[in-house]
């Protein structure tokens, strides 16, 4: 066994990366649809590194769902190249394991979200292009790489990532009012009358409202309410509801504090919900977005 393959065994690499030759193998099929020339480095080197077992199995399968040419804008590339062209040092390019590719009329992100339910693992959307490669410890981004998502499937994680925020909130919000309610994830009418006793709990220990924590949005809780908001830099327990109410309705705050520390991460959550519900987006929790949180 050579030393190269033993470093690829010991980093946990497949062991499916086969060496070419552009020159006498540069029309050899590697599947179906692709010969070892699409894969060359760009810079004429006549070693071509490609992960076989990967390109038939994704790329072909990729190949024929579109039933589109599937262009290989960058495949296999020499560590020189790799740096001329501002790859990542440890870039899977450089081992014959990534793939740079564009299908004409269909999107990066539509090829995304194929590779995804194909089971590919190393996935990241750029503007005209999407990078998909071989590795095993799944990494997904839609931004070039600058920041890493859970999925490109948009109802999916939506849906899924809501449910889990709102049995969140549940739990908390038992622990903050006391009051048990099931927490099986759906916002519905026990739900919404918790989301009130949220704020009314929180009402009575922040500014002595002496509310009857009944789930029920009446003058009294309104007038207690006031003019009342909470913005970045604060600690109270308005911010601990703030939390539990963003949960509530699906949405990740970034943890709940009892009482709450306003932080980055909640001005930015705040933020989110703002816009998503047509209200001034300023990151600031005011009335309007309490009442629009326990509605
Ligand atoms: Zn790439």
């Amino acid at each position: 066994m050579q030393q190269e393959e033993k470093d690829l065994i010991l980093r946990g690499d497949c062991m499916s990366v086969q060496t070419f030759s552009l020159k006498v193998q540069g029309n050899l099929n590697v599947s179906d649809s692709f010969i070892v020339h699409e894969f060359r480095c760009k810079d004429g080197n006549d070693k071509v590194l490609i992960d076989v077992d990967f390109v038939k199995a994704k790329l072909q399968a990729i190949r024929n769902h579109f039933g589109k040419a599937v262009v290989v804008s960058s495949g296999y590339r020499t560590d020189a190249y790799n740096k001329r062209v501002g790859g990542a040092d440890n870039s899977f390019h450089k081992k014959g394991r990534a793939f740079d590719i564009q299908i004409n009329g269909v999107t990066p992100m539509q090829v995304a979200k194929y590779a995804e339910s194909i089971g590919v693992l190393g996935i990241i959307v750029y503007p005209s292009f999407t990078h998909i490669d071989s590795r095993t410890n799944k990494y997904f981004s839609k931004d070039a790489g600058k920041s890493s998502c859970i999925t490109f499937d948009n109802s999916v994680s939506a849906s899924d990532d809501s449910k889990e925020n709102i049995m969140e909130g549940q739990r908390h919000s038992i622990k903050f009012t006391g009051n048990e309610i099931k927490t099986d994830g759906i916002r519905g009418n026990e739900t919404s009358m918790q989301a009130v006793r949220v704020l009314q709990v929180a009402l009575n220990l922040d500014y002595k409202s002496n509310l009857i924590v009944d789930g029920i949005i009446g003058s009294a809780t309104k007038n207690a309410l006031g003019k009342h908001f909470v913005k970045r830099g604060e600690t109270q327990y308005m911010v601990t509801a703030c939390e539990i109410l963003l949960l509530l309705r699906g949405y990740n705050p970034g943890g709940v504090e009892t009482p709450g520390k306003f932080g980055k991460c909640l001005e930015e959550c705040v933020k989110q919900y703002q816009n998503k519900n047509s209200l001034q987006s300023n990151g600031i929790c005011a009335v309007d977005m309490f009442l629009s949180l326990i509605n």
